[in-house]
């Protein structure tokens, strides 16, 4: 087997949102050094990173500058062109692989995949034309969800159609080569595994969590999720097949939707820390970014046991809009824990930070993180 990545070297990672600061930050505690790369400066990774790089990712130059003082490269984000990808793995490991990454970044190839390995989705259709619509719409029926094949994420690029004419508008205002038009699924609630997969193969998981979304993007996540323990076997061993089908290293997420009459669909993958997957840095033995961390460097997995139950609530640049939170008020809450993610302007629907609450039960910490949420906010004037 390979040898280890060991503490002391440096870890490259292409992208600098909060993933990649939180990332860092667990791989600065274990004695690692992080480069970052991505088109921005003074970035939430860049922020505690030991370097940060500004260069497009199309500059292939600057990548290749980029992989020759770092020991390892893994991603924050998933719309790094292929391209990069290809360029890094030319001159150093790119964990996952790049292959993970084409076939998650697209989701077109993401549901043919998950269907042709036969993992339960909903009807989709590929749509490049009005023709394509009209009969994807007599195929599916409405209402029907029409996305962007590509660069899609927190709800941009896709929209819910009641109607064919709807669905023209939404077709054109996409301005994409390529959509999907998958069926509505009314489904009862949302919920996604966060796992992990070592060099050796081996697999850990975080359980079932449970997503309540808002306007399309996660607002409040809980853990354990309030599933029958037939539901969370079965979730669990999906995600297991899926990252062993795509030969992950690393850390991968599954989205599913829970339907009324009880059955798993899986709406989406992120083969990275995921957002649902917050709660484990306050709630459990090994957070999600060290097992990226260890899983990236070939290290054995850590326990993924959860300490307490947990709830996460966004913190959406709406929060702002009357002036700066009123973060005292949050901290006076001793079981809740603040994250910000160092990005200065505030717009909404962006991630600025979370707060996470444990408690003794996931309905308590729920109650617990949205009061102290709710304490952050200033009366408007
Ligand atoms: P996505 O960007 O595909 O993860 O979608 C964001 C959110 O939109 C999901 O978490 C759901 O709440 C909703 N959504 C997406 N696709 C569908 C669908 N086919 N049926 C019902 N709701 C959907």
């Amino acid at each position: 087997m390979t040898a280890p990545i060991l503490p002391g070297s440096t870890i490259g990672v292409l992208g600098s949102g909060q993933l990649g600061r939180m990332f860092a930050i667990a791989a600065r505690r274990m004695g690692y050094r992080v480069h970052t790369f991505s088109p921005e400066t003074d970035t939430p990774t860049g922020q505690v990173a030991d370097v940060e790089i500004q260069a497009a990712y199309e500059d292939l130059d600057a990548v290749r500058e980029f992989t020759r003082h770092v020991d390892v490269v893994t991603f924050e984000f998933e719309n790094i062109p292929v391209t990069t990808v290809d360029t890094v793995a030319e001159h150093v490991l790119v964990r996952p692989s790049g292959g993970v990454l084409h076939t998650s970044q697209h989701r077109l190839r993401e549901k043919t995949f998950l269907a042709r390995n036969g993992f339960p989705v909903t009807a989709f259709r590929s749509v490049s034309s009005l023709e394509d619509l009209q009969a994807s719409v007599h195929d599916l029926g409405l209402p029907a969800v029409l996305k962007t094949a590509g660069f899609g994420y927190d709800g941009k690029g896709q929209s819910k159609i009641t109607s064919l004419s709807a669905g023209e508008a939404a077709l054109q205002a996409l301005e994409a080569q390529e959509a999907i038009l998958e069926a509505f699924v009314d489904f009862e609630r949302e919920v996604s595994v966060v796992a992990a997969r070592g060099l050796d193969g081996v697999f850990a998981h975080y359980g079932v969590i449970e997503n309540a979304h808002c306007h399309h993007i996660l607002d409040v996540s809980i853990a354990p999720a309030a599933v029958s323990p037939k539901i969370a076997e079965e979730a669990v061993t999906i995600a297991l097949s899926i990252l062993e089908a795509l030969d992950v290293v690393g850390v991968l997420c599954v989205e599913f939707f829970l339907t009324r009459d009880g059955k798993l669909l899986v709406n989406e993958l992120a083969p990275r820390p995921h957002n649902s997957g917050h709660l484990s840095v306050d709630s459990c033995v090994t957070s999600q970014f060290e097992q990226q961390l260890r899983a990236v460097c070939g290290l054995p997995l850590g326990s993924t046991a959860q300490y307490r139950p947990a709830a996460m609530a966004n913190l959406l640049g709406e929060l702002w809009q009357h002036g700066e939170p009123h973060w005292p008020a949050a901290c006076a809450f001793p079981e809740v824990k603040l994250h910000l993610y160092g990005k200065l302007v505030p717009r909404p629907g962006r991630k600025m930070g979370h707060l996470t609450a444990l408690a003794a039960s996931a309905e308590a910490a729920a109650t617990l993180v949205g009061a102290a949420r709710k304490a952050l906010q200033h009366d408007a004037p």
